[in-house]
């Protein structure tokens, strides 16, 4: 009688420091796996924006070749005005030239938007940086082509002006370099056929799906359906946030007047599967 409560005290006690034992155990463990996670999403070889990255090899792409919009896609501009496009983040008017059968960037109008909301696309747009820019890495003729309005392209003269790889034109800014370099010259227009895959999230706003993209950079393949890391960041790793399945794209105003034609969108359904 006398010992019970003793008994009953010790194995008390004796449950739980296994309670907190089997704690700490699952404590550590939980913090290797996250570790390990983070490593695995965030270890990579090259700093981001590291001057050291190699450079890709340049490519002299074929001739310009006239890409007219196939009848089923949606014509986001055709030369005479900007009604598909907002300033970005409202519905006010879109605030950047319209001249010639192109645009141009009006810089600190702010970055324009398209109207419609778009995911999943097949997308066209032509770009050209005009030849009294001055160019010096990043300053001088920087664009830039987002889906969801998060998701960065690059657009930049990457022709003769060298600034970091994985902020090149063809870039997927701060992720990953163009395979190669065709990037023509000041004057001379510029060509993106992108295949665009957005994120999925669950509704609990968990990831399900990374967005992928794949770029044809003046005809020539330059990204191959690449896992976009999240949304593009300055000097910082990319992270998702979740977002509808569907949102607008946007073309950046980052001070330099560069030129744009001939843009047109196929939205494309979920990706075929055999049957
Ligand atoms: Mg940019």
């Amino acid at each position: 009688m006398t010992n019970t409560p003793k008994r009953h005290c010790v194995n008390h006690f004796a449950t739980k420091n296994i309670q907190i034992a089997g704690f700490l155990v699952l404590l550590t463990a939980a913090i290797a796996t996250a570790g390990f996670i983070q490593s695995q999403d965030r270890t990579f070889k090259y700093p981001i924006h590291d001057m050291a990255r190699p450079q890709p090899t340049i490519v002299t792409p074929g001739p310009v070749c006239a890409s007219s919009a196939p009848s089923d896609a949606i014509v986001l501009f055709d030369g005479k005005d900007l009604s598909a496009w907002t300033k970005a983040g409202s519905d006010a008017p879109a605030g950047w030239s319209v001249k010639d059968g192109l645009f141009t960037v009006v810089a600190g109008s702010g970055n324009i938007a398209t109207r419609q909301s778009f995911g999943d696309c097949q997308f066209h747009i032509e770009w050209m940086v005009p030849t009294e820019l001055k160019c010096k890495s990043q300053q001088g003729s920087n664009s830039g082509l987002y889906f969801h309005s998060r998701y960065e392209l690059q657009i930049l003269n990457s022709a003769g002006n060298v600034t970091y790889a994985d902020g090149m034109a063809g870039s997927l800014y701060g992720q990953y370099p163009p395979m190669v370099n065709p990037c023509r010259p000041q004057g001379e227009w510029n060509t993106y056929d992108v295949v665009y895959r957005g994120p999925r999230f669950d509704a609990s706003a968990g990831i399900v799906r990374t967005a992928t993209v794949t770029l044809f950079f003046n005809g020539i393949l330059v990204q191959d359906d690449v896992e976009i890391l999240g949304a593009t960041a300055h000097g910082a790793h990319a992270t998702y946030s979740s977002h509808p399945e569907t949102g607008p794209i946007m073309l950046q105003d980052h001070g330099d007047p560069l030129k744009f034609r001939n843009i047109w969108i196929r939205p494309l359904g979920n990706p075929q599967v055999a049957e």
